[in-house]
């Protein structure tokens, strides 16, 4: 065990002063520095800044490692002009992963704060990548089959990234399960898929109504995706429909990622389920879609953490230019409460629907812990420091996992 005694510690929306942390693997002790090198005299206290904000490790909960380069072929500005040029690329975006991009990319998400992120595998080429990073993942395999010709095949194809994956577990590596999206995913697949996550207690994730195109597909087979299907497969016929999707889902909480055009009905289906919501503005912005409304969310009670998605859809995995995007996008709301929330939303919220012990400053958490430095910054008002940390993009310089310092 170490001590360690910041100016401040962020702690569930908090800032506390003229505290420190007795931390092993889990925090152990939250109290003064005098108290705890009295009760603990052997006890090494760490040396760290002067100025120094200390925090719970940033939880990325939605990106995709796999479609980490290349990243100039993707079209930007609207959602089915984006997907016609993964679907346009699609060789060279699959055929040549990278892993040294994909390391590149984890060191980066490393470096800028994360001790967590939650991995879309879609071909189950990022996992080597994954176990060797000394980042905490929950790997989400994914499955996508919207022809019902493929169904039976690619079930067996990601059940053997599943196990394969599950071979890998350990305390930093969790498995877990992604759906596609309701657009391309048969009901029957997503059936089976979600069956699965309930009996082996798999945090379930999916990408649902980021687009207006996938709106008009699903309520009405119309609009852009006919054109598309009809292209690729001669046929265009939906294969599921969100109301049958969220049903499925009501026997388990997942994280359904972007959700900018859910309806009113569906969020109240929502919040009854108890799903959280995965916020990517850099990536909705890009892809041509609108701004995700908050205020309809919490109006609802559904929680929402934010997410960087994957280099396919945003320039960086640092999660702190993300909070400074979506300070500056979501304009009305007040600024250092929601800069407050904006850190939440990538500790607090993204551990509890991932079912991690961590993301909070609190005994008996796992000690995913994260040093920022505020250099000469004063404060007369302590509310401020959230503000000017998300606006100085977090200033990170050591992050502990399971109380280990880590490499960034
Ligand atoms: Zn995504």
């Amino acid at each position: 065990v170490k001590i360690v005694a910041p100016k401040y510690i962020f702690k569930s929306g908090e800032i506390l002063q003229n505290k420190a942390l007795l931390f092993g693997e889990k925090i152990e002790k939250i109290d003064s520095l005098e108290s705890l090198k009295r009760d603990f005299p052997d006890v090494e206290e760490v040396e760290i800044r002067p100025n120094s904000l200390l925090m719970a490790g940033l939880i990325n909960s939605h990106i995709h490692l796999e479609y980490s380069h290349h990243t100039t072929e993707y079209d930007y500005g609207s959602f089915m002009g984006w997907l016609n040029s993964v679907v346009r690329n699609f060789p060279t975006l699959t055929q040549s992963i990278s892993e040294e991009k994909m390391r590149e990319s984890l060191k980066l998400a490393l470096k800028s704060g994360t001790t967590t992120v939650g991995a879309i595998s879609s071909l189950g080429l990022d996992l080597d990548v994954l176990k060797d990073s000394p980042i905490r993942k929950v790997v989400f395999n994914e499955i996508i089959a919207s022809q019902p010709h493929q169904v039976d095949s690619f079930y067996q194809l990601f059940l053997s990234r599943l196990e394969r994956s599950e071979e890998l577990k350990d305390r930093k590596f969790s498995p877990a399960i992604a759906i596609h999206s309701p657009y391309s995913v048969h009901k029957i697949v997503s059936k089976k898929v979600v069956e699965l996550a309930v009996e082996k207690n798999y945090p379930l994730s999916l990408h649902i109504l980021e687009s207006k195109a996938e709106r008009d597909w699903l309520d009405s087979e119309s609009g852009e995706f006919r054109d598309f299907y009809l292209k690729q497969y001669g046929v265009a016929r939906r294969v599921s429909q969100i109301d049958e999707v969220l049903e499925l889902l009501q026997k388990k909480r997942s994280l359904l990622v972007h959700g900018v055009y859910l309806n009113c009905d569906e969020l109240k289906e929502i919040s009854k389920a108890g799903h959280t919501v995965i916020h990517s503005p850099i990536s909705n912005r890009l892809l041509g879609g609108d701004r995700l409304d908050l205020e309809k969310l919490e109006e609802k009670k559904i929680d929402w953490a934010l997410a960087t998605d994957g280099l396919s859809s945003n320039y960086s995995l640092n999660l702190f230019e993300e909070m400074k995007i979506a300070l500056f996008l979501h304009n009305r709301r007040d600024l250092e409460s929601f800069a407050t929330q904006l850190l939440l939303s990538a500790t607090e919220t993204p551990a509890d629907i991932l079912g991690l012990n961590s993301g909070r400053v609190e005994v008996g958490k796992d000690s995913d812990l994260i040093l920022i430095d505020l250099e000469d910054w004063e404060f007369d008002r302590v509310e401020k420091i959230a503000l000017h940390t998300v606006l100085k993009g977090g200033n990170v310089y050591r992050s502990y996992i399971f109380g280990e310092e880590v490499e960034i």
